[in-house]
């Protein structure tokens, strides 16, 4: 069986170690018109054999936050502040041939859709003996055999006969576990998966997140999981930050923060939630639009679809503050 400990990247001491810190992240877009303040402010950190669940609706800037991390933001974005530290390193401080070591190898990311990132022309041995031998410097044989030991991993059946097959002949939930087996063939200390699940179907996607989970229990990886579902985060997070609109609004212990969700927004995205035991016509949404980020609503974000928002809301930001063991970013608060 392969073993994660063939090298000491995941050595733990007696105290989890933070493995990735992200302070006060600003990363805009801007065009003729606007500046687009897809993450503005945002600062997290994950620690080794942690999962930290970022969770928000569609446009509120979470891969942004990702695509940051791994230093992939092409133009017309860019970072224009914050530090990323990962394992006392600062990555904005990187070059671009160290960042290129670095992804794919030490932090590495799985995406929504596992039939876009494959590469349709080539069998599944080959696209998984790529990074193998660029990053490690492996041979074409060598390569193959790990290859066949991560299909076992992800739990793939038949290795020897998947490995030469064409990303077309295995069904969406076999692609993504190929996907997560390239994401972990160098052993990374970070996995960042951004909505790896959405694409699939219920039973699959469960699969998939007690694939994750075994991952990290097994390995220690650390992992940042990107969903818009607040249900897959209270299935699979350690921490979870709740994003709007490109900033945080509320972050923390995943079981404190959700059994007391403090934030109206929070509150909105659990009522929001499927529930398994109850018969329902159509799922309740949150009233209002995810306002537009080139106009964006003055004072807090979320105040035009807040029942709870006054004027205060309305004219200023609240900070992200400590409150009943979590952070949250609201004005009323206090007062829930
Ligand atoms: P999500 O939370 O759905 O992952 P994203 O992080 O992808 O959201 O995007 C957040 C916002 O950033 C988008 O709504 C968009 O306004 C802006 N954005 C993202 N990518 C680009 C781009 N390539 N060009 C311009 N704006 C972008
Ligand atoms: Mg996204």
């Amino acid at each position: 069986m392969y073993s994660m400990s063939d090298n000491n990247k995941h050595d733990v001491g007696s105290e989890p170690q933070t493995i990735l810190t992200i302070s006060d992240l600003c990363t805009y877009f801007s065009n003729d018109d606007a500046v687009i303040k897809a993450v503005d402010g945002v600062s997290l950190s994950v620690k080794k054999g942690e999962i930290l669940g970022i969770v928000g609706e569609s446009g509120s800037g979470k891969s942004v936050t990702a695509l940051s991390i791994m230093k992939l933001i092409r133009w017309p974005g860019k970072i224009v502040q914050g530090k990323i530290l990962f394992d006392g390193k600062d990555l904005m401080q990187c070059k671009r041939g160290t960042m290129r070591s670095i992804r794919g190898n030490r932090i590495s990311m799985i995406f929504q859709d596992p039939s876009t990132s494959l590469n349709p022309s080539l069998t599944i041995g080959e696209q998984m003996s790529e990074s193998l031998k660029y990053h490690l410097g492996m041979k074409r044989a060598k390569a193959w055999e790990r290859a066949k030991k991560l299909l076992d991993i992800v739990h793939i059946p038949h290795p020897d006969e998947r490995l030469k097959q064409y990303p077309h002949q295995l069904s969406g939930g076999m692609r993504q576990r190929v996907m997560i087996a390239i994401a972990l063939s160098c052993n990374p200390e970070l996995l960042i998966a951004d909505e790896p699940t959405t694409a699939l179907d219920v039973t699959i996607q469960s699969q998939i997140l007690d694939l994750i989970m075994e991952l990290r229990d097994k390995y220690g990886t650390a992992i940042i999981f990107i969903t818009h579902d607040i249900g897959v985060i209270a299935e699979i997070a350690d921490k979870v930050a709740v994003m709007y609109c490109g900033k945080i609004l509320a972050y923390g212990d995943t079981q404190t923060v959700l059994t007391r969700p403090i934030h109206p927004y929070l509150s909105a995205l659990i009522q929001a939630m499927p529930k398994l035991d109850v018969e329902e016509d159509r799922l309740e949404s949150i009233p209002g639009i995810v306002p537009n980020l080139k106009h964006l609503p003055k004072g807090c974000h979320f105040s035009p679809r807040c029942h709870l928002a006054d004027e205060k809301c309305r004219n200023e930001m609240p900070a992200l503050e400590q409150t009943d063991n979590y952070l949250t970013r609201c004005w009323a608060a206090s007062s829930i």
